[in-house]
């Protein structure tokens, strides 16, 4: 059994690299290492000629008829077959490992099957990469647009990131029945549920791609949602960890909880609840709080706690 720990909260790691293949790309974009300034030039306008095609196409795809998904559900099948047949660390539709490669898979297989295979050669195009994430603990996935300003030498760049949520994703189907409605989608498996975060964060990168903005409360994103994929929701619902530690445990935000830490009962306040619990406890070593008294904060794994009246 783990044991409590003081340490500063943390936040997700950094996005990572950019892939061989951006960098390659970018060193064609920024001539780097070239001496034949003409011969750079033609292929950085060859680049941006294509980029434009692809966009323009991108669009188009993006407001098609919702006819043209009418076999969204066969297509939806192909992907989870074909990902469940070729990944290493899954064993079935309720997957108890899953691998950066299955979300990249995953996400290449719909951009074949659904976006024509543009918009990840596309992304690719400014920069890719993938991650997953044991410390996203509210969405079930996440897609970011970053842009590195220029330095001396060096042209801005920009770079996407798919995140795909592992901590929601094993949290939730633990029992037999759990039924977990992610983008509308009644989902009975990790699988089915993965899937629907990619087609999410994969229309927040087409919507980046072309647009810049993405927002997937606005009406645009609802409206591809829907005629690509049939989500008929835009948030995912898969059960957090709040939800897991008041349903398991009985322990939410601003309740009354005790511990063992160093061999001593403690008793504090719960503060916030993410992977594990901040407690609050009254201590004239801690900070000062809006309330005037100073707390120590321990960051508790939920299982260790013990409600109080
Ligand atoms: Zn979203």
């Amino acid at each position: 059994m783990r044991q409590p720990q003081k340490r500063p909260s943390g936040s997700d790691p950094a996005p990572q690299e950019s892939d061989a293949r951006a960098k390659r790309q970018m060193a064609v974009e920024s001539g780097a290492g070239k001496k034949n300034v003409g011969w750079d030039l033609k292929i950085v306008g060859t680049t941006v000629a294509t980029r434009i095609e692809r966009q323009k196409r991108l669009a188009e795809l993006l407001y098609s008829s919702p006819h043209v998904w009418a076999d969204k559900h066969q297509k939806q099948q192909v992907i989870a077959d074909r990902v469940l047949s070729r990944s290493k660390v899954m064993t079935s539709r309720n997957f108890q490992s899953v691998a950066k490669n299955d979300l990249e898979l995953m996400a290449y297989l719909y951009d074949e099957q659904f976006l024509g295979g543009i918009a990840l050669p596309l992304a690719e195009s400014y920069g890719l990469s993938f991650r997953l994430s044991s410390r996203m603990t509210r969405a079930g996935g996440k897609t970011t647009r970053t842009v590195y300003p220029a330095t001396a030498g060096r042209p801005s760049r920009t770079h996407y990131e798919i995140a795909l949520s592992t901590s929601l994703l094993f949290q939730s189907f633990r029992g037999a029945d759990d039924n977990i409605r992610v983008c509308g989608y009644d989902c009975r498996d990790r699988l089915t549920a993965m899937q629907r975060i990619v087609e999410h964060e994969l229309i927040h990168l087409c919507e980046m791609l072309v647009w810049i903005q993405s927002d997937c409360a606005a009406g645009r994103f609802q409206s591809i949602a829907h005629g690509m994929f049939g989500h008929t929701e835009h948030r995912h619902e898969l059960i957090t960890q709040q939800q897991r530690a008041a349903k398991d445990y009985n322990i939410r935000a601003g309740n009354r909880v005790a511990f063992r830490f160093e061999g001593k009962t403690i008793v504090g306040v719960v503060n916030r609840i993410t992977r594990r619990a901040t407690i609050l406890v009254e201590d004239s070593r801690g900070e000062r709080f809006s309330d005037g008294k100073r707390y120590l904060k321990y960051y508790v794994p939920i299982h260790q706690l013990r409600p109080i009246a």
